[in-house]
């Protein structure tokens, strides 16, 4: 049986991550109300604008309960937007949204004339060494990390995907490229949270 994988269905690419879930071999749930939330082995955070976003979540009443499922080890995945969702310091902001991720993220780190850009990044354990081609849009980039956060990929000397346990986050928008190992990634994850809740 394949794992279920909520995406956050506020605002934002969520018909993207949809699809990339399904084509990764997980079965996606739509996610706007707590009752949404049974019987998921991971959640997907979409990009769009993080502080509509988090008022949306806040006002859904799924920040708490999205909140507790990730300190108790759901593996969430947040691309962009999602990423500042995820981080447990903003600069500039006083309070985080999910503050589950011991990073500090900077919400717009690649300048007014390139807002948006494609890249090819080398992004560390996927399933092959090829690099992932990134599409950035606003994006955000993780200014410091903490121990137990293991860096992924930089771009122009800038974290842009990092883990931590079950947490996955990149500055960029990998559910607009054909590529699916990240999601792919993010099911294994999943799985493996799937598999370690089912034995208790
Ligand atoms: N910089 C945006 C924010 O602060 C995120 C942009 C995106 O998700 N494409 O929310």
């Amino acid at each position: 049986m394949s794992v279920r994988i909520g995406v956050l269905n506020v605002q934002g690419a969520v018909s993207e991550h949809v699809e990339h879930v399904r084509l990764a071999g997980a079965e996606p749930v739509l996610v706007k109300h707590p009752d949404d939330l049974q019987g998921l082995s991971g959640m997907v955070l979409p990009g769009g604008e993080s502080t509509t976003i988090g008022k949306l979540m806040r006002k859904y009443g799924l920040l708490d309960p999205v909140r507790e499922l990730a300190q108790k080890g759901l593996p969430v995945f947040g691309t962009c937007a999602g990423m500042i969702l995820l981080a447990s310091r903003i600069e500039g902001h006083d309070e985080p949204h999910l503050g589950v991720m011991d990073v500090t993220v900077n919400r717009n780190s690649f300048g007014r004339q390139r807002d948006s850009f494609e890249a090819d990044v080398a992004v560390s354990g996927l399933s092959d060494d090829q690099p992932f081609p990134s599409v950035f849009i606003r994006a955000p980039h993780i200014v410091e990390a903490g121990p137990d956060v293991e860096v992924l990929a930089t771009y122009d000397g800038k974290i842009v995907a990092a883990r931590q346990g079950g947490l996955l986050a990149t500055a960029f928008h990998p559910e607009l490229t054909p590529d699916t190992r990240l999601h792919r990634k993010f099911v294994e994850l999943a799985e493996a949270y799937q598999m370690a809740t089912a034995r208790h």
